[in-house]
């Protein structure tokens, strides 16, 4: 039986008695803020009662008792603030080798759902949420619902999503490079969305990013870039002729 400290990935742990709080300033992380969804530089607080903590971040499994691993680097944890006044939002963030670990509340893509049918909407949001607290095949699951959802809602057919998504792409207006970078994806291309699927067991952020951002750009260039070109439409009739 696993206890809750074997579910915490070991990369942000701090071997036991192994923290400082030595003279570490919190430095700036750029991220964006889960509260008001705007890029910023999150800074730390002022004074020595504010640095962050420290330890040597060991790779590989600590188990207590045991000497720890040969590699190592060094890892310190904070809180942050969102630098916008209006916001002053606070994040917890976790650093190893001067990368962002993780940050809590997670930072998740913007999405901007105007126009988009609420049930394709819906399967993105939670996408986004999956990705954003590192649950990645559940996001890329979440990700092959709303692309589903968006053939179904224009009629694009085809034996598989593959084939469905190319015959979307003969009724809006998106470059051909894209969706053929698309079928790269290897989970988007096979159409078998059960867990079985042996591609599912080696997606990673990296993968479930590409393919958000890929759905996002889909999405947008089916429901929100055909609305401007009717607004512009619209205001092009409304307009006096120029002189
Ligand atoms: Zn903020």
């Amino acid at each position: 039986m696993t206890s809750p400290k074997d579910e915490i990935p070991v990369a942000l742990r701090p071997a036991p008695g192994r923290v400082g709080v030595g003279n570490n300033q919190p430095n700036v992380i750029n991220i964006r803020c889960p509260y008001c969804r705007h890029n910023g530089s999150f800074g730390g607080f002022a004074g020595d009662r504010h640095h962050d903590i420290t330890w040597q971040q060991h790779w590989g499994l600590v188990t207590e008792g045991k000497s720890p691993g040969p590699r190592s680097t060094a890892a310190q944890a904070g809180l942050r603030c969102c630098p916008n006044p209006k916001c002053d939002g606070l994040v917890f963030v976790i650093q190893s080798g001067g990368a962002l670990l993780r940050s809590f509340p997670s930072e998740t893509k913007e999405f901007d759902p105007a126009g988009i049918p609420e049930e394709v909407a819906r399967c993105m949001s939670e996408a986004i949420e999956c990705h954003a607290q590192g649950c990645y095949r559940a996001a890329a699951l979440m990700v092959r619902r709303a692309l589903e959802e968006l053939c179904e809602d224009r009629g694009a057919k085809g034996a598989t999503l593959e084939a469905r998504i190319e015959a979307l792409s003969a009724s809006i207006v998106i470059p051909k490079g894209l969706i053929d970078g698309a079928h790269e994806l290897r989970f988007l291309g096979n159409d078998a969305a059960h867990i079985v699927a042996k591609q599912y067991k080696n997606i990673g952020r990296e993968e479930t990013d590409l393919a958000i951002d890929v759905a996002l750009t889909l999405l947008r260039a089916t429901y929100q870039t055909v609305d401007l070109i009717a607004r512009l439409k619209a205001r092009k009739g409304s307009n006096p002729s120029p002189a």
